[in-house]
């Protein structure tokens, strides 16, 4: 099968033919249909996540048709479309994984990352951690929902009722999140990188009522703030910009330093917390 290699972080992905990968007997053989490309992905080649499977195909946001099963796979059919997201395997017997909390599992494995990923033909997945996909939605459309769709929605949820959300950083779970958070009613505030009109524009096109530079306040404080751009700068920026009590979330798996700021930003009860990647139930 054609795939994309990483064969060291820093290094170019190379294309090149892998043998077809065999099922095991809870896998499904998959055909890609559609894999996304996720920050993740990045940061994972650019060397910012440690201890990567090497050699490996990167790729966690897939969809496509099951192939062939393995003996004690029965969850799908040949011929069905599913999902494929970044969660691909918990232990199912640490504390975590027995009380809902599966995302922070002590032996949890990642597709694409310690499991060969969808930048190929064909790819294997457990599949109890295969979500079925929605017929109304097409592959490109359904494949970002794998990443930037679910851990954007758990960002989401873990910012509680906020009526007023600020998103900082405008690009694949933030244009997801934003359709969501507007159908549920709340008010948007989108920040982007000083100077991207285009990423103010398109926050804009899908219901911000404002859109700015993630340096300058918003019109009102916000009730919580999701952070997606993996910048450190932006967790002062978010918590001054937070009424009291409120909840400033970073969505990301990476992010670069947060600079000391003063104690009153956070102060007043502000919760300051991260998410780490999703549980089944997320989807
Ligand atoms: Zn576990
Ligand atoms: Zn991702």
């Amino acid at each position: 099968m054609h795939a994309q290699l990483l064969t060291a972080a820093r290094r170019p992905l190379v294309a090149l033919e892998l043998p077809t990968p065999r099922p095991e007997p809870e896998q499904l053989l998959i055909a890609v249909r559609a894999c996304a490309v996720c920050r993740t992905d990045l940061h994972i080649v650019d060397g910012e996540l440690a201890d990567p499977k090497l050699p490996l195909v990167p790729g966690h946001e897939i969809i496509g048709t099951v192939v062939e099963k393995g003996e004690a796979a029965d969850r799908f059919a040949i011929g069905d479309r599913v999902g494929v997201p970044w969660l691909g395997w918990t232990c199912g017997v640490c504390k975590y994984c027995r009380s809902g909390q599966e995302n922070l599992c002590d032996r949890a494995r990642f597709t694409g990352y310690q499991i060969d990923g969808g930048y190929a033909e064909l790819t294997v997945a457990d599949e109890r951690y295969c979500f079925a996909i929605d017929g109304r939605y097409g592959d490109v459309e359904a494949a970002p929902l794998m990443c930037a769709g679910l851990i954007g929605y758990r960002t989401l949820r873990l910012a509680g009722d906020a009526e007023r959300l600020g998103i900082y950083g405008f690009g694949a779970a933030a244009h997801i999140v934003a359709q969501v958070a507007r159908h549920q009613g709340r008010r948007l505030f989108a920040f982007t990188r000083p100077g991207d009109m285009a990423a103010q524009d398109f926050a804009r096109s899908l219901g911000a009522e404002w859109a700015g530079h993630s340096t300058v306040a918003p019109p009102e404080p916000l009730d919580a703030a999701l952070i997606f751009a993996p910048v450190g700068a932006l967790v002062p920026a978010a918590l001054a910009a937070t009424r009291k009590g409120g909840t400033v979330v970073c969505g990301g798996i990476h992010m670069s330093d947060i600079p000391s700021f003063p104690y009153r930003i956070l102060w007043e009860e502000r919760v300051l917390r991260s998410v780490a990647n999703l549980t089944r139930r997320d989807a």
